[in-house]
C-alpha cells in the first residue's frame, strides 16, 4: 500500500513532508502514523517506523 523511503512524491515529483498523517480504516481514522505527506495530492507514504506502527493497530483482531 505504500513505497518506503521515498520522500519525494512520485506523481507530484515535489519534496514531501515528513509528519504524523492520519490512516483511515472502513471509514475510521485508526491512529497517527509517521509519513511523508505530499503537500499537493496529500499522499501518505508510510516510514518503516510509521508502517510497524500502523501495523500493530491493523493486525490486532477484534475480540
Ligand atoms: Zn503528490
Amino acid at each position: 500500500m505504500s513505497v518506503n523511503n521515498i520522500t519525494v512524491c512520485p506523481h507530484c515529483n515535489l519534496n514531501m513532508e515528513l509528519k504524523m498523517a492520519p490512516f483511515e480504516r472502513d471509514g475510521v481514522i485508526i491512529g497517527n502514523f509517521e509519513a511523508y505527506v505530499c503537500p499537493n495530492c496529500g499522499r501518505a507514504f508510510y516510514t518503516n517506523n510509521g508502517y510497524q506502527e500502523l501495523n500493530k493497530f491493523t493486525m490486532k483482531k477484534k475480540n
